[in-house]
């Protein structure tokens, strides 16, 4: 409350008021008390000097033997002249001032003797009056060759007194008024001053708290409307410039959200100051709220000092001016990329520096680079077995010019069935690369899935009775059409069946079932074969995967054909699946839509 504008405005206009009354008091009672004594001292001066009339009555009254009644009685005459009342008396005296007449002889006989009394008895009147006296008074001295009298007039200045508390009392209400006035004027005269500042006050408090929109009224042209005009135009700049703070912010955050590198910052003690999604998802449940920097490169197995970095920052192995790179960090089953900088960072008005870190995930380059590997070795692998073979067969026969020619023949045969084989094993590979750079030709047809069905199981059933299998078909009720690279399906169908009929043990069982199902048309085919270790199901589809490698090169198998099924299936937009048992028999789905997304290349 003491703190408060209006109080503070109250105490001025009041110490103001006091301090006016005062001296506006003080000056009037000093100056009426001062011309009350000058009029006094005049009038005395005028009536009783040596050449005034009563001067000179009260001079010749000496002569007489009672001189001092005649005096008396001149004085008393003089009254209304001299100013006589009850508040001022006029005493005779004797030469040593002792009391002989007055207008009161009670007062005439305790008669003080006063500084111009004592002067008037030795012969040098003075009457001059002493500043702060509480009376005043005037004497003179008369003598002849045979009496001498002092005449002294003496004022109380009781009325003045009284005079003087009128006044006193009249300025105290005055003061009194003026104060009320004051308090009133100064109730006013804040709240012109306040109601603004509080406006302004309000209105920096919503600014605090984020809300800009609260416009403030401008009621006055003077400091305080310009104040408040300065302060709206404060507002709006400070809004423009939060915005476009918080949009570079916001573009930040979206940019390190969506960025498919994990992005981590730590403050100079190793607290996580920022992280992003990406690497949250890649630490998984690693990234906890106490999570810091040395849990952060405990985790990674990286031996990484930002201390060390910055002092020598161009002298160690993989850092680049104050970047430091860790490659090929294994973490989760993940290979990562680490690189580390340096940030600069302001927190309580003072600048630190902190830890970057961008973990790049290589393992899709990592996978690719080892799948070409392993593709290539593959490759290398499936050509070098028939290539061994041919050259076998050539050097047999170059070596020996008697062979039997049947012999001859036998070897001859081996080599051309292992360029065979060579050349399926390239051809499918073209179909592969062909479909991998998409460039392969399809030509889209509606046919009757029924009859190609059909004619499969015909064309199959010579190979399937050569190995004494069961190779049924059977639709369940009409199939309808579908449109697809009728050749290519077949190809596919053609590659499930005859795996069926090789990877059945003589006398088994193949059943070939179609059906239309709410996604497009499903083909099941079922064997009662060797089936697949639950182990090898997820690679089934991977290029040269073989389940038992020298059991399936015995039946001339490359291993790509379940790939190729995979990929002709996938472009029709359909999928391909597989459910074994070992021992038991394994079965082949695939669901394909009746309408491909595929088109005919003219
Ligand atoms: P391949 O030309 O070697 O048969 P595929 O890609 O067609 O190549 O098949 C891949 C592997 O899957 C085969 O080598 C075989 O081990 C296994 N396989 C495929 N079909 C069957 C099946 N019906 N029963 C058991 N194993 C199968």
């Amino acid at each position: 409350m003491y703190n408060s504008l209006y109080f503070k405005i109250i105490l001025i206009l009041v110490i103001f008021m006091i301090t006016v009354m005062c001296v506006i008091g003080t000056v009037l009672i000093n100056n009426v008390n001062s011309f009350y004594i000058d009029e006094f001292t005049d009038q005395m001066a005028q009536n009783l000097s040596e050449d005034s009339p009563l001067a000179e009555e009260l001079q010749g009254a000496l002569k007489t033997d009672d001189f001092a009644i005649e005096q008396l009685k001149i004085l008393n005459s003089y009254r209304g002249v001299l100013g006589i009342d009850d508040y001022r008396n006029f005493y005779i005296l004797d030469a040593d001032g002792v009391f002989l007449e007055g207008s009161d002889s009670e007062l005439g006989k305790s008669l003080q003797k006063t500084a111009n009394l004592i002067a008037a008895m030795r012969g040098k009147p003075d009457n001059s009056q002493p500043l702060g006296a509480d009376f005043a008074d005037y004497a003179i001295k008369l003598a002849d060759n045979e009496n001498e009298c002092i005449i002294y007039v003496r004022d109380s200045m009781e009325e003045m007194q009284q005079f003087t508390w009128i006044l006193f009392s009249i300025i105290l209400q005055a003061l009194m008024f003026g104060l009320i006035f004051a308090i009133i004027l100064a109730f006013f005269l804040s709240k012109a001053i306040t109601s603004p500042i509080q406006s302004l006050t309000r209105g920096a408090k919503l600014i605090a708290a984020g809300e800009f929109s609260h416009e403030l009224d401008i009621h006055a042209n003077d400091e305080i409307g310009k104040l408040t005009d300065t302060f709206n135009y404060m507002k709006k700049t400070l809004k423009n410039t939060l915005e476009e703070v918080s949009g570079e912010h916001q573009k930040l955050e979206t940019l390190f959200t969506y960025l498919h590198d994990g992005v981590i910052a730590f403050t100079d003690d190793g607290k996580v100051m920022h992280i992003n999604q990406t690497l949250k998802d890649l630490l998984g449940s690693n990234y906890s709220d106490d999570f810091n920097f040395t849990r952060f490169i405990e985790l990674l197995n990286i031996e990484y000092d930002p201390a060390d970095s910055v002092q020598s920052a161009d002298k160690k192995d993989g850092v680049e001016g104050d970047g430091y790179n860790v490659s090929d960090v294994m973490f989760d089953g993940k290979v990562l990329d680490v690189n580390f900088g340096d940030i600069s960072y302001v927190a309580d008005n003072t600048s630190h520096r902190g830890v970057l870190a961008v973990i790049h995930n290589e393992t899709g380059r990592y996978e690719l680079d080892k799948s070409r590997r392993e593709f290539v070795a593959n490759v290398s692998h499936e050509m070098r077995t028939p290539l061994t073979s041919i050259k076998g067969a050539c050097e047999t026969i170059l070596s020996d010019p008697d062979m039997a020619p049947d012999m001859e023949d036998f070897f001859l045969h081996m080599a051309v069935d292992e360029c065979d084989r060579m050349t399926r094993i390239v051809s499918d590979l073209l179909v592969l690369s062909r479909l991998d750079n998409k460039r392969t030709q399809w030509t889209i047809e509606s046919f009757d899935p029924d009859k190609i069905l059909t004619h499969i199981c015909e064309v199959m059933r010579v190979d399937a009775e050569a190995h004494s299998h069961e190779l049924r078909y059977a639709s369940n009720g009409t199939l309808p059409m579908i449109s697809a690279d009728k050749e290519r399906i077949e190809q596919v169908l053609i590659n499930i069946v005859s795996n069926a009929i090789k990877y059945t043990p003589d006398g088994g069982t193949i059943t070939v079932r179609a059906a239309a199902v709410a996604q497009g048309l499903e083909i099941r085919v079922r064997d009662t074969g060797i089936g697949i270790p639950s182990e090898d199901l997820p690679h089934l589809f991977e290029r040269f995967y073989r389940v038992e490698k020298s059991r399936t090169s015995e039946r001339g198998g490359t291993g790509l054909g379940l790939a190729i099924a995979k990929e002709i299936v996938e472009a029709h937009g359909g999928t391909i699946s597989v459910e074994s048992e070992p021992g038991k028999g394994t079965e082949i789905s695939l669901l394909l839509p009746l309408e491909t997304k595929l088109e005919s290349v003219e």
